[in-house]
């Protein structure tokens, strides 16, 4: 398959639906939505209690946001979309391309127990235990294998990308519980947009070089360039043998929609955070 990187974008941008319920809002994969099996999505900044800046559903615990109103927030997360909050298991995430498998004893890691180790993905086969990252301008991977009913999310920022934690999560799923590369579904949260995520030169080249893909980048002003994430995604969940037909990207900016997403790069500091979770049922 040519590297094109914005053919592969198309092919895989199905795009997300907006659910909203006691005004908690949440975005998940059209194509994900039709697996009975599978609780999974992506939340927004609606229906949550915390004051501007970090309005309103703030669910980063590091930030200067007082945990009784993230707390609230995840419980009101729960109840909206029907999850146990004491069997949320939080990544611990280091921005690296570490994979860690959790089951139900993991259950209230990072939220209300002691932290799981670092990593920033997590696999599981275990419907007793519902996976959890966060994010503000990263990208998540969403892994279902519907043989071995076993699920993989991961929190990717470009560091995380260009280490391929999304194809790591794949080889693991493969390796603990022999899910095929060729059967697993996979989904791609919203993140910082081509258009919108600027860098340095030397870092977009760096892109280029690790997918194999010049055009995953496109130039800036002098000494910055634009990189793709989304193609970034996409190259490497099809270089971990995942059918491309079977990749979905929600393709959605969070640096643009600031009515839906925080954004660490549009908002620095005070940028709240959003999460993932995926769960089987
Ligand atoms: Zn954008």
């Amino acid at each position: 398959m040519p590297n094109n990187s914005v053919a592969l974008v198309d092919a895989a941008a199905k795009g997300s639906v907006y659910i909203e319920n006691n005004g908690v809002g949440v975005f998940c994969l059209s194509c994900f939505l039709e697996e009975v099996g599978l609780t999974h999505g992506f939340t927004t900044r609606r229906g949550g209690v915390s004051p501007a800046p970090y309005d309103s559903l703030n669910l980063g615990l590091t930030r200067d946001d007082p945990p009784v109103n993230t707390d609230a927030n995840f419980h009101r997360l729960c109840d909206a979309v029907g999850l146990e909050y004491n069997e949320l298991a939080l990544v611990n995430h280091e921005h690296g391309a570490n994979v860690i498998r959790v089951d139900s004893s993991d259950g209230g890691r990072g939220i209300f127990r002691k932290p799981l180790p670092f990593s920033d993905g997590l696999v599981t086969n275990d419907p007793n235990v519902t996976l959890v990252t966060s994010h503000a301008d990263c990208s998540a991977f969403f892994l279902y294998d519907r043989k071995t009913r076993s699920i993989g999310l991961a929190h990717a920022g470009w560091k995380g990308m260009i280490s391929r934690i999304g194809q790591r999560l794949v080889e693991r799923l493969n390796a603990e519980y022999g899910a095929s590369p060729a059967d697993i579904i996979a989904g791609v949260g919203p993140c910082i947009c081509a258009r919108c995520f600027e860098v340095d030169d030397s870092l977009a080249q760096r892109f280029a070089q690790e997918f194999n893909c010049p055009d995953i980048k496109n130039e800036g002003r002098p000494g910055k360039a634009y990189v793709s994430l989304e193609a970034a995604a996409v190259i490497q969940l099809v270089d971990a043998g995942v059918k491309v037909g079977n990749i979905s990207l929600m393709h959605r900016c969070t640096f643009e929609e600031k009515e839906n997403f925080y954004s660490y790069r549009r908002d620095g500091a005070y940028a709240g955070s959003m999460v993932a979770y995926m769960r089987l049922r």
